[in-house]
């Protein structure tokens, strides 16, 4: 798979988006899958791969804690684009016991807690959209945060044990917005207010400008922590199975 991954990178080092996902919606055949969190760069690869093959698969977690906004975006977009797109929940009963043992917002006591939280709300149904996939789309680029700074376009997630591929890996936060506005893509309101990132409700803030992007996520914790389980990045370039 390494080799695979490796050449893959070298055939796509230099194509747009569009081609990214052009090649690998067709070498993944039917195998490949769109992890979509309604964010601005998810609603580009929405767009781009609705234009290119409407039936891949597309979900998203509603994880009991969004904004109102995000849910309407998802019927919005699916109007939009005619596409399917799976809307993915959390397992009543783990929730429950979560929230019962360590409350409702147990995610501003510890980093502990809050991957607990994360874990349960979003980790578990992605692992679970995942079966019997090759390979995922993401919609992470370099620029976003520390944990992304030496990402590739292909990928091989140890997380989740298939092949991620991000293709607006090397997009600048300008780029994406440029590419909203010429398509008439809808978003989310929230991103006219601040709000540069758009998680949950009650770990999303807005941010000033100038800013770093992801500052408004899980603000009370290290910069370099803040991943939500999805998207943790292994410092080991070779972590690659053979
Ligand atoms: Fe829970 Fe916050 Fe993670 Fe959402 S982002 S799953 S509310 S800890």
């Amino acid at each position: 798979m390494k080799e695979r991954i490796n050449q893959l990178n070298e055939q796509l080092r230099d194509a747009s988006a569009e081609e990214v996902l052009e090649c690998v919606i067709k070498q993944f055949n039917g195998k490949i899958c769109f992890a979509s969190s309604m964010g601005a760069e998810d609603q580009v690869l929405t767009a781009m791969i609705a234009a290119i093959n409407p039936a891949t698969h597309i979900f998203t977690l509603d994880t009991g804690r969004l904004f109102n906004t995000t849910l309407s975006l998802i019927g919005n977009t699916r109007e939009r684009f005619n596409v399917r797109i799976d809307v993915l929940f959390p397992e009543a009963a783990a929730v429950e016991k979560m929230v019962n043992e360590k409350g409702v917002n147990l995610f501003y006591e510890s980093v502990e807690n809050r991957k607990l939280c994360c874990n349960i709300r979003k980790v578990v149904q992605v692992r679970r959209a995942l079966v019997g996939m090759d390979a995922w789309i993401s919609g992470l680029r370099r620029e976003q945060s520390v944990t992304r700074a030496h990402m590739n376009i292909v990928e091989w997630d140890e997380e989740f044990g298939l092949v991620k591929i991000n293709p607006l890996i090397s997009w600048t936060e300008e780029q994406v917005w440029e590419y909203i506005r010429k398509n008439n893509i809808p978003y989310n309101p929230l991103h006219d207010n601040g709000f540069r990132s758009i998680g949950c409700q009650p770990c999303t803030r807005a941010v000033k400008p100038g800013d770093d992007l992801r500052s408004g996520r899980w603000w009370w914790e290290d910069a370099d922590k803040k991943e939500c389980g999805l998207h943790e990045f292994r410092k080991s370039e070779d972590s690659h199975p053979a």
